[in-house]
């Protein structure tokens, strides 16, 4: 059987392994100069490949499809297995995996290896630019070639990512075939916010607790290392829960964020420690009253923000000024107003409907089209989960029927 896979990224050359196995005869066709060039990305250049933290709940898709059926099939052990037999040592981090080397580049060249020894035809700077079914074959076209073949599988990726080494052109080859395409959106990217206060508080990374309210509701909440930018915020925790506040921003909806800078208190022992603090620092200037409570930038505006200056005494005339420092403190409210586009984004959020593909990641509308990685409506959490989606997508599809 003649495969044609369009993408050389990770759920490409994984879906190439697989179909090897089964003996096709594999070519992968690339556009870019290389293959796996976003693997090189990935982790900050570590590539976090996958989580033993593991559920189909790390995982998101606008539809309803119960996402576990595929794990059961391909899950985190599957992947590491087929680390470990190609010679991959594997350092665990908290559950998050990396090659032991700390190089994003092992894992894109073991697969680069693996998929030489096992004969699978890679042709870069190929562009697929035209696939159509007929008579039972696919007829792909790149610039350069027209080959025919018996099962097509579309690992074209998403657009997140550096503009240079993304294309959308898999969603355009799935609506072609009849597919639905959920839109996509930025996911695992930055929030930026309207208030102008930003730039003052730019740079500061701390811990804190938020909470993404969509429209007034309750939707998400996360907590981690917050960054601060001139324009937003960033870090995990907003990561997290960005795909549901890009969403929400395309639909026009109102998206808020709350955040807590002290989340461990619990609501008496806050009560308490303000009551304890007043007792003891009564009569302090506000800057030397809130001292060491957080980060300097965030008490600074606080502090502003209560109509407090720096150099007024605390006492109880002014009272209702500083309780609102601690309200703030565990209160802060932003108005979000855009999620930074895909080139800042790590993934998308949206795709290749799920309802219309089968438990092989085969199309239901077209017969020997499959599909696999971030082209199909699905999103991992930040952690690993996307890439593990990328090998498990990538295995079933290049596994096929069978
Ligand atoms: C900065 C960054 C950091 C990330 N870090 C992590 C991380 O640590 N852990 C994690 O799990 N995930 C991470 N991700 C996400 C992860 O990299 C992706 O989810 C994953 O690589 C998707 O794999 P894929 O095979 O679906 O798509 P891709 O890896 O994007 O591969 C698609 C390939 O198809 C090619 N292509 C597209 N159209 C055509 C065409 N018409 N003809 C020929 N070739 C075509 C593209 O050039 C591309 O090489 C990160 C992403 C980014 C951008």
């Amino acid at each position: 059987m003649e495969i044609a896979i369009i993408g050389g990224g990770a759920s490409g050359m994984m879906a190439a392994l697989s179909a090897r196995k089964d003996n096709g005869i594999v070519t992968v066709y690339e556009k870019n100069d290389r293959v796996g060039k976003k693997i090189l990305m990935t982790g900050n250049g570590k590539c976090n490949f996958s989580n033993l933290d593991f559920s189909a709940d790390c995982f998101r898709s606008d539809s309803k499809r119960d996402l576990g059926v595929f794990f059961e099939r391909f899950n985190v052990e599957d992947t590491i297995a087929f680390f470990e037999e190609q010679g991959m040592l594997i350092k665990n981090r908290d559950d998050y995996l990396y090659p032991a080397s700390g190089q994003a580049a092992t894992v894109l060249d073991i697969l680069r290896f693996a998929c030489e020894k096992a004969g699978v035809v890679i042709k870069t700077e190929e562009e697929v630019r035209k696939i159509v079914k007929k008579n039972e074959k696919f007829h792909v076209e790149t610039k350069k070639e027209k080959k025919t073949f018996d099962k097509v599988i579309l690992a074209c990726g998403s657009k997140a990512g550096p503009k240079a080494i993304t294309s959308g052109s898999g969603y355009l080859f799935a609506k072609s075939f009849g597919h639905r395409v959920t839109e996509p959106v930025p996911a695992l990217v930055q929030l930026r916010c309207a208030e102008a206060f930003f730039k003052q508080i730019a740079g500061v990374r701390t811990d804190c607790e938020l909470t993404l309210f969509i429209s007034g509701k309750k939707c998400q909440k996360e907590r981690g290392e917050l960054q601060l930018t001139d324009y937003g915020i960033s870090g995990i925790p907003v990561f997290q829960f960005s795909r549901f506040a890009s969403k929400a921003l395309k639909e026009r909806k109102n998206v808020k964020v709350t955040m807590n800078f002290l989340p461990d208190f619990t609501k008496e022992a806050y009560n308490e420690f303000i009551h304890k603090r007043y007792q003891v620092k009564k009569g302090e200037c506000a800057e030397e009253f809130f001292l060491g409570i957080t980060n300097k930038k965030i008490m600074q505006l606080f502090i502003k923000m209560a109509a407090l200056k720096p150099e007024e005494v605390i006492t109880d005339d002014n009272r209702e000024k500083w309780e609102k420092v601690f309200y703030l403190l565990q209160n802060f409210e932003v108005q979000v107003t855009e999620a930074n586009p895909f080139e800042n984004a790590q993934v998308s959020a949206g795709g290749v409907c799920m309802d219309e593909v089968s438990e092989n990641l085969e199309s239901l509308l077209v017969p020997g089209l499959f599909f696999a990685g971030e082209l199909l409506d699905v999103d991992g959490r930040c952690g690993g989960y996307n890439l593990q989606w990328a090998w498990t997508s990538g295995y079933l599809a290049g596994k096929g029927k069978k």
